[in-house]
């Protein structure tokens, strides 16, 4: 997003350059990883309902595919820029790369509000965007999903228009589709459940038990809910979830010290993850700023929005009591507030690895499409788990036998795999 003195693209430049400097990376390799390998931005016609056209800039990163086709979400936002784009097609190499599945980084987005978008004009707007790029994505080069603001059915509507272009059935091709339509069981639950199990393991390390564990969530989209959902499930108390209004284009952070309840807040909850605040208050929630959700007297922060959140001027207001910081977004915590953390001893759970989950689950999607066999929710979800609490152990252990701090340790396992799978391949 465009966010007034931060940019994404820098801070993902910045993070891989101090881990190029750990793994001593020589020099072609460091600049084949820290840009993007291909990149498209376009311009997509949309006629609206209303009959007039209105044009929006769409954009795809290929960051790196060495280990397999590219793959990662669209973002449908009013503030998506090409340096965010570029960011996170960085980051999804080293998601993939984590959790080691044969699968390259990539990512899109369109500068658009779908709140101001009738369902046709976004039918027509993910039509296009396929339209522009349906010689360039594919099974075999580069896999979208959904992302902030996207959902099944927009992946559906781009599936349907790449088929359509090709002639041909492509099942696995896009994921995160709807189930019944070539979706998997448990995609929808996969991101915010592989948070809770990278979590569960983290806690369990630390010896503190989840059930006496306090909790404040940034975010109440698909992520952050699926994550509340497991953690209460599992004995934890969330007490604060903040999140955007897009009636007073502010967000605010709903408290309740009792716990809040997620089945009431999701009955109040927009399909963006915006909450009612007047029915909110009407439950005995308090409503304060925003930015509130970090400096709660919790053990847990649980940052499930977008970038930049937790930086050089928010950290200094994260409470005493704060053990863990699980990233269910990408990129929420900047190079200067990761010092201050670090300083702290508090345990960080990396984004590119808590977040982890959603991709993960992705890949279990092509792979049950490409053999036209469908698993139940059960046994995705204990692949997962297998999946998610493997790569944390991976993780963990080399933070304790290195004593690094762990975003530098997710960063040198993931890295290392990519630069190794360059070498092999000739390519540095
Ligand atoms: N958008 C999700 C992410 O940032 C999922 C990507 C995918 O499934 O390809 O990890």
């Amino acid at each position: 997003m465009a966010v007034k003195g931060f940019n994404a693209f820098e801070m993902a430049q910045k993070q891989f350059d101090a881990v190029a400097d750990l793994l001593e990376l020589d020099q072609p390799t460091r600049d084949l990883l820290r840009t993007p390998l291909r990149e498209y931005h376009f311009s997509i016609p949309v006629r609206m309902d209303d009959g007039s056209v209105r044009v929006f800039r769409g954009f795809r990163c290929q960051h790196n595919d060495a280990r397999g086709p590219c793959k990662g979400g669209i973002r449908f936002h009013p503030q998506e820029t090409i340096d965010t784009v570029r960011a996170l097609s960085m980051w999804m190499t080293w998601k993939c790369s984590v959790v080691d599945i044969p699968l390259g980084g990539g990512k899109g987005g369109v500068i658009c509000d779908p709140h101001d978008l009738s369902q046709r004009e976004q039918e027509r707007l993910c039509r296009g965007w396929m339209r522009v790029l349906a010689h360039d994505v594919g099974p075999l080069r580069d896999v979208p999903a959904p992302d902030v603001m996207t959902n099944p059915q927009h992946m559906l509507w781009m599936l349907d228009e790449y088929e359509t272009i090709h002639g041909a059935k492509y099942p696995g091709f896009i994921t995160g589709k709807p189930v019944g339509m070539g979706g998997s069981l448990g995609r929808t639950e996969a991101t915010g459940y592989g948070v809770i199990f990278t979590l569960r393991e983290a806690l369990k390390e630390l010896g503190i038990k989840i059930e006496s564990t306090v909790a404040a969530v940034q975010g109440f989209g698909n992520v952050a809910q699926y994550a509340i959902k497991l953690y209460t499930q599992l004995g934890g108390k969330v007490i604060a979830v903040a999140c955007w209004d897009q009636n007073d284009q502010a967000s605010y952070t709903y408290r309740k010290k009792s716990g809040i309840k997620l089945e009431e807040l999701l009955a109040i909850t927009d399909r963006f993850g915006g909450i009612d605040k007047a029915k909110a208050e009407s439950l005995d929630y308090e409503r304060l700023p925003g930015d509130a959700w970090i400096e709660q007297d919790v053990d847990i922060l649980l940052p499930a929005a977008l970038e930049n959140q937790i930086n050089g001027e928010t950290v200094k207001r994260i409470g005493p009591k704060v053990k863990v910081i699980v990233e269910g977004a990408n990129g929420p915590t900047t190079p200067d507030a990761d010092a201050v953390i670090k300083s702290r001893g508090i345990f960080v759970i990396p984004d590119f690895l808590a977040n982890a989950g959603g991709v993960t689950c992705s890949y279990f999607e092509q792979v049950q499409c490409n053999m036209n066999f469908f698993w139940t929710k059960e046994e995705v979800l204990s692949k997962l788990d297998d999946k998610m609490t493997a790569a944390f152990k991976a993780v963990s252990e080399l933070a304790r036998t290195r004593k690094l701090y762990m975003r530098d340790a997710a960063y040198v396992i993931s890295v290392s795999r990519v630069a190794n799978a360059c070498k092999d391949r000739g390519w540095v």
